[in-house]
């Protein structure tokens, strides 16, 4: 399948529904790239990705407002799950949330020592997440900007390992039951650069 081009990819790519609870995901003429500013747990999609940590039992960011929102059940699910290693991805159910299932991986703490391991493992935490997506037949899921916030990962550094990632997965799995990558941005800043670099991997054809 091919690539969006530019015009497709823009066409609505911006969306701001932090005042819509409950976005349903048809309402917003998404292309198969998109991205969203607004909170990603009022998406009603096949799958949101959490920026968990090792313990999977919940945190801050949008860890926080994922459990918040999914409820006390997802807390249960997630007790017998016993954590998930850094760069790796676990999927639940979404409960209480307007998502159907919640794919929770974990990014790298960033620090700069070791940056490519840091790398290595954030692009991992793509990768696995889109795989996992794909064998358990999603058609949509959106990504928070993993690392980025708690954990300390430069934002653009993280973007391009994000886009990249995506890039390659949507580039070599075209039978995939992907039909919609959504990355979510809260900040105006991390907004501008997703809206930057997504040029240089969806690029106009
Ligand atoms: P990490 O620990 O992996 O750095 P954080 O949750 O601290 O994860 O931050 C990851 C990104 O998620 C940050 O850009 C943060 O602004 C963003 N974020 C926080 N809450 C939400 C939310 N409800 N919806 C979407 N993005 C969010």
């Amino acid at each position: 399948e091919k690539i969006p081009t530019l015009a497709q990819l823009f066409k609505l790519a911006v969306i701001k529904a932090v005042e819509k609870p409950k976005f349903p995901i048809d309402s917003m003429l998404l292309d198969r790239i998109s991205l969203f500013q607004g909170d990603i747990t009022q998406l009603s999609v096949d799958s949101i990705v959490n920026a968990a940590n090792k313990s999977l039992l919940g945190g801050g960011g949008v860890d926080g407002a994922i459990h918040a929102a999914a409820g006390k059940d997802l807390l249960d699910e997630c007790r017998g799950l016993n954590g998930c290693e850094t760069g790796e991805s676990k999927v639940t159910k979404g409960y209480r949330l307007p998502s159907k299932h919640i794919i929770h991986t974990v990014g790298p703490i960033y620090s700069s020592r070791d940056i490519e391991t840091k790398a290595a493992q954030l692009a991992s935490c793509y990768r696995t997440s889109l795989e996992l997506a794909a064998k358990s037949s999603l058609k949509h899921i959106a990504f928070p900007s993993i690392s980025t916030g708690i954990y300390g990962y430069p934002i653009k550094d993280a973007t391009h390992i994000a886009l990249n990632e995506v890039r390659q997965f949507v580039a070599t799995e075209p039978g995939s039951t992907l039909e919609r990558v959504i990355f979510v941005v809260w900040s105006n800043k991390d907004r501008d650069v997703y809206q930057d670099l997504l040029p240089e991997y969806f690029p106009p054809s």
